[in-house]
Formats: structure tokens, sequence, C-alpha cells
């Protein structure tokens, strides 16, 4: 179950993981961006972190609303918003507590519904939607096969990073990284590998 303390603890595991994978993530869009992926989503969830301690949430869907404006309100990049509007579409159909599987696959697939409309890309043009597509297909399929919460995170988290791998070959045709056409070949999307840390670090504290 994801419940609303785990939630709130996913939120302060993610500041310490961008933190902890800044130089990674910038690193990474260094190579096909502008260098700042890094610093945008450390900024974003370290600001996300701080609002849900000052403004504590007594359920998921606010709880997701507050992560949604901070990362609005503090991230300069395309980053912010798109992650914004994940956490924003996402957080209505949850309950208020205590979400199972199929229900946090309800969120999610919102949520990357809401990534897809303010982008407008598709899978296979480099961008975090090749680490969430096939995620929520596996996630889907874990939800069909009857998998437990902890196991069908772990398959979605194993396919993000999967994902993520995938697109180091494929030619960017959304965003910053299509300005370098075939340069952009032969790096991963920055934005993909944030996406699989994500998923990770859910899928971690769902173990526990
Ligand atoms: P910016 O590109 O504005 O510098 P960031 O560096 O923080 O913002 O984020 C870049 C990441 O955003 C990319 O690696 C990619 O995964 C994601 N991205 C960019 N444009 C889109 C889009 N149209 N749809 C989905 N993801 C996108
Ligand atoms: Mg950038």
């Amino acid at each position: 179950m994801l419940t609303l303390t785990m939630a709130k603890e996913w939120i302060n595991a993610l500041a310490k993981i961008y933190d902890e994978n800044q130089t990674m993530l910038t690193e990474l869009d260094a190579a096909i961006g502008d260098a700042d992926h890094g610093i945008n989503m450390a900024r974003g969830f370290n600001a996300a972190k701080t609002d849900l301690d000052t403004h504590p949430q007594s359920d998921l869907p606010g709880l997701f609303r507050t992560v949604a404006m901070a990362l609005i309100k503090n991230v300069g990049g395309a980053s912010g918003p798109l992650y914004g509007s994940f956490f924003m579409k996402g957080g209505p159909s949850l309950p208020a507590d205590n979400a199972d599987l199929a229900a946090v696959l309800k969120a999610f697939e919102a949520g990357v519904g809401g990534i897809q409309k303010m982008g407008k890309a598709e899978a296979g043009e480099k961008t975090m939607l090749d680490a969430w597509l096939p995620a929520l297909k596996e996630m889907a399929a874990a939800v069909g096969d009857g998998a437990g919460f902890a196991d069908g995170l772990a398959r979605t988290a194993a396919t993000a990073e999967a994902g993520a791998e995938a697109t180091v070959e494929m030619l960017a045709t959304k965003g910053r990284a299509s300005y370098l056409g075939q340069r952009s070949v032969g790096h991963k999307d920055p934005g993909a590998a944030s996406t699989a840390l994500m998923i990770r670090s859910l899928a971690d504290l769902a173990k526990e």
C-alpha cells in the first residue's frame, strides 16, 4: 500500500537522491542539453520536501498537489512543469491514504497522461516517457498478474531502468536534445534517468 506516510518518505528520499545524483544527471544533460537537469531535480524536490514539512498534508491528493506546485514554482527547466504535471494529474484519483498497486497505477497513468498532454512527446523520442511508458505497461501487467505491492513496484522500477538505458541509442526529436540531431545518439536521456530514480526510490520504500 502507498500510505500517506510512505508518500512523504518518498519525497524526502527523492530530495536526497537528486542531491546525491545531481552531478550524474547534470553530466547527462551537459552531453545533450544545457547541463541543468541535476540542479533542477535537486532544487524541485528539496522545495517539495520543505513545503510538505511546513504544510503537512492530510491526504494523498493534497500531498501530490503540494509537490506539483513546488516543482512548477521552483524549477526553471522543461522538467519542472512536466514532473509538476505528473503530480498534478496523478493526485486527484488517489484515495486519502492506503493506495494499492491498482490505485497507484491509475494515478501514474493519469500523471503520465499529463506529461504527454503538456510535452506532446511519444515513445521513442528520447525523453522521460521512454522510462515512464514501458514502466506503466509492466505495472499494468503486474496488476493483471495479481502481484503484490512491493513486487509490482520492483518490476516497474526495473523496466523504467531498462527504458532509460534504451534511450542511449535513440535520436532525440523532442526537447533541447533534439537541436543536436544525430549527435544526440549515444547518450542517455537525463529525464529518463531521473524518472528511473524516482520509481526505484518508491520500489525501495515498498520493500521495507
Ligand atoms: P531543459 O531541457 O529545459 O533544460 P531539464 O534539463 O530539467 O530541462 O530536463 C530535460 C529533460 O526533460 C529531458 O531529458 C527529457 O527527458 C525531458 N523532456 C524535454 N522535453 C520533453 C517533452 N516534450 N516531453 C517529455 N519529456 C521532455
Ligand atoms: Mg536542461
